[in-house]
């Protein structure tokens, strides 16, 4: 990998240039720029033709000095330690950034999981969760859904691992994963948690521009968990979905496309393409759609020095981890397009995991309206101190983002001292 394509130094570019404008702590800053601990996997998987295979998977332990590790599961093609290292810093940023007792992780194994079957994907879970054994934990380091991972993934992780403990203390360990399904200990509001999160962001930037969300346009790259849920419930506002684009292609209505229909001609075509209520466009057309919302919602590194020139929106709401390259986030202040960054756009996901794993730990079980408004005050809560923080600092949101984060950081080190 050649040294500009790191994520890992994107994520450290951004983490320095705070770090310089708030006078952070030299010895914090040594610390906040290193990583606590790296676990790299290899298993064998028997395929269904009973091939073995071997995998490789990692688990990145970024910083706990807040609370357990936690972060997300990713399974694709592409995943290399590189990138679940940016992706676990930006983890720890985020979790420090909302207020919440957790560090920051993110792990992956590197496999296309469209080339595999069910059974064989519940076995590649299953030998991973067994390799990584207590290296996660629920008081330690919690996994949770990420790309191409679901909760389906997330039922096999926590079975997996209360398999490995004993049977009279299985119950102690419920919350090892989040994003699980209900029945399985998972909570209410955490499947849209994402998508409501960068919902409630946008109608707060709304609401601080006199920008009228209803009859404004948005346009999505990526309509998954995330895309998909920020797209229905921007929707509700009478916002118009004009553009998507995923994996396989992109489509464009100026009249609006209905989140749920495409959701569905998805799931039965498993293409994007050919959908009849809209026209394909190219991935350049897509970049230069004229909208007023743009949401990332796919991989990072969507929004670079090529792809920035061409978009023709007022803001940029990063529902993906590392949308954006330091050089598109140059360009995007230039020509004063607004950014909600990432750590805060797209933290309702952790925030609800939090709520899950408070729920599981009490045994208790919260309605959806009490986990919503949680969700909605502690956002609400995160973007005022943001708000805060760029007028202080006179800095642009993403730096003032990472200010807020880095604050409370430095501050539990100061207090609690280096060992020993
Ligand atoms: P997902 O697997 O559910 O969906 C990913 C979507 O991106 C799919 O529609 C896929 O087709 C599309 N995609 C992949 N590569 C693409 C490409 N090159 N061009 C265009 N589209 C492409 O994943 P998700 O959970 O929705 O995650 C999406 C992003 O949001 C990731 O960056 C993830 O880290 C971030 N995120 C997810 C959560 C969560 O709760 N799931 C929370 C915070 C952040």
């Amino acid at each position: 990998m050649s040294k500009e394509k790191s994520l890992y130094d994107n994520a450290l570019h951004q983490f320095n240039k705070a770090a310089e404008l708030m006078g952070l702590n030299p010895d914090i800053r040594k610390i906040l720029s290193s990583i606590k601990n790296e676990i790299t996997v290899s298993f064998p998987v028997k395929m269904n033709d009973g091939r073995i295979e071997i995998f490789t998977g990692y688990r990145i332990q970024h910083n706990d000095a807040l609370g357990p590790f936690k972060g997300g599961i990713r399974y694709h093609p592409m995943v290399n330690i590189d990138e679940i290292r940016a992706l676990a810093a930006w983890m720890t940023w985020k979790t420090a950034l909302v207020n919440i007792p957790f560090g920051g992780a993110k792990g992956g194994i590197k496999f296309d999981p469209d080339n595999y079957s069910t059974n064989e994907i519940r076995r590649i879970t299953r030998r991973f969760t067994y390799a990584l054994g207590n290296n996660i934990g629920p008081e330690f380091d919690i996994p949770a859904p990420d790309v191409n991972t679901n909760e389906q993934i997330m039922a096999w992780m926590q079975d997996t691992y209360l398999t490995m403990m004993p049977p009279h203390e299985r119950f102690r360990y419920t919350h090892v994963v989040t994003g699980k399904p209900l029945e399985a200990g998972g909570s209410y509001g955490r499947n849209k948690a994402t998508g409501q999160g960068v919902v409630h962001m946008i109608v707060q930037w709304a609401k601080d521009h006199d920008f009228d969300l209803n009859n404004a346009t948005f346009m999505v790259q990526g309509f998954g968990k995330v895309g998909y849920w920020t797209s229905k419930l921007l929707c509700e506002y009478g916002t118009r979905l004009i553009a998507v684009e995923n994996i396989k292609g992109a489509i464009y209505n100026s009249d609006g496309i209905d989140p749920d229909n495409l959701a569905d001609y998805i799931s039965k075509n498993k293409r994007i393409t050919g959908y009849p209520h809209a026209g394909s466009v190219d991935h350049e057309s897509f970049f230069k759609t004229k909208a007023d919302i743009f949401i990332p919602a796919a991989l990072e590194n969507q929004i670079t020095a090529e792809t920035t020139p061409l978009l023709n929106v007022k803001l940029v709401a990063e529902g993906a981890n590392g949308p954006t390259t330091p050089e598109g986030d140059e360009i995007l202040q230039k020509r004063k397009i607004d950014v909600i960054p990432d750590i805060l756009c797209n933290s309702g996901g952790v925030i609800v995991s939090y709520y899950e794993w408070l729920q599981n730990k009490r045994s208790e079980f919260w309605e959806l309206k009490e986990v919503d408004s949680k969700l909605k005050m502690r956002l609400l809560n995160a973007y005022e101190s943001v708000c805060e923080k760029v007028k202080a600092k006179k800095t642009d949101w993403r730096t003032a983002a990472y200010i807020v984060a880095l604050s409370r950081l430095e501050k539990v080190y100061e207090e609690r001292g280096i060992f020993p």
